[in-house]
């Protein structure tokens, strides 16, 4: 199982370049895409004359009607990525900033070795009001936050050329331990695959991967102690459902890529076919500038 990901093939690379060649797209997907934007709800003005809403992340009152959780100037400092790896979704320096990023296809990290799945698809770059939203959303109390974060990450994801919810057959989100599960009984990543599956109307299964071990927090690890705690470290029931089946598994945050290539490596032992990675946020920090430097 350490080696595993050896065993596993790249994606072919002529359909794979030919899938994902359109550029991402950039636009902030809650304004400027008119069927991104929530209905109002009509209760709303009435809730809110009891309970103002502030927003998450500074505090400030919230006055737009068809918003949730962040202000105006909150959301408008969370927007897709520009220019990134085309497998692992991490941040690339864009053209002018360093090394071609703009005509660059793989990271540093990509060019060197094989993952599990297939290919990552990430909202935005771990940083600014992103970072603090996806640490927000990792507290019980802010799980509205992560639900709308969920449906933005479900309704970017259909904005992509390249990107067909058709292809796949279930949304599996990356568990907690169930020690941790008892004692804090919320996993922002079920909050965020619960709601990216239903803007994409495909079925969500909760119970599909577990966890085999309780891992240390892994913000503070390197990127080589990442992957040395999480190996091994998911299991995967053996479902009838699951053979040959093509999947889609949601996390919140992506940093060294190794939490999803064990989940994925597990859900391709146990027969999936495919899994792609769905997540709110890719880390950028010490892997990018070795992206960034190489
Ligand atoms: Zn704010
Ligand atoms: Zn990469």
């Amino acid at each position: 199982m350490r080696h595993l990901h050896r065993t596993f093939s790249e994606p072919e690379e002529s359909r794979f370049d030919q899938e994902i060649a359109s550029p991402m797209q950039t636009q902030s997907i809650r304004r400027k895409s008119p069927e991104i934007k929530r209905p109002r709800r009509w209760y709303r003005p009435f809730v809110d004359l009891v309970y103002p809403r502030i927003c998450v992340l500074c505090a400030k009152p919230i006055v737009e009607l068809d918003l949730e959780s962040l202000c105006d100037h909150c959301e408008s400092q969370i927007t897709p990525t520009t220019v990134s790896c085309l497998r692992c979704s991490a941040p690339l320096p864009v053209a002018g900033l360093g090394t071609s990023g703009a005509t660059k296809k793989k990271c540093y990290y990509c060019e060197r070795r094989k993952w599990a799945f297939r290919k990552a698809y990430c909202y935005t770059a771990y940083s600014g009001a992103a970072a603090r939203a996806a640490r927000k959303i990792k507290q019980p109390s802010c799980e509205p936050l992560a639900i709308e974060l969920g449906k933005h990450v479900g309704l970017w994801l259909q904005t992509l050329e390249h990107f067909d919810a058709k292809q796949y057959d279930f949304v599996v989100p990356i568990p907690q331990h169930w020690i941790r599960r008892v004692i804090v009984r919320y996993n922002q990543a079920e909050v965020l695959a619960e709601n990216v599956a239903r803007e994409l109307e495909i079925p969500v299964r909760r119970n599909w991967l577990y966890r085999t071990r309780l891992t240390d927090k892994q913000g503070t690890k390197t990127i080589v102690e990442r992957r040395t705690s999480v190996t091994d470290s998911f299991g995967c029931k053996l479902a009838g459902e699951l053979k040959s089946a093509r999947i889609l598994v949601v996390d919140d945050i992506v940093t060294s890529g190794a939490t999803a290539h064990e989940a994925a490596a597990s859900l391709r032992k146990s027969g999936a076919s495919q899994v792609d990675i769905a997540a709110f946020a890719r880390g950028v920090g010490s892997f990018n500038r070795k992206i960034a430097t190489h």
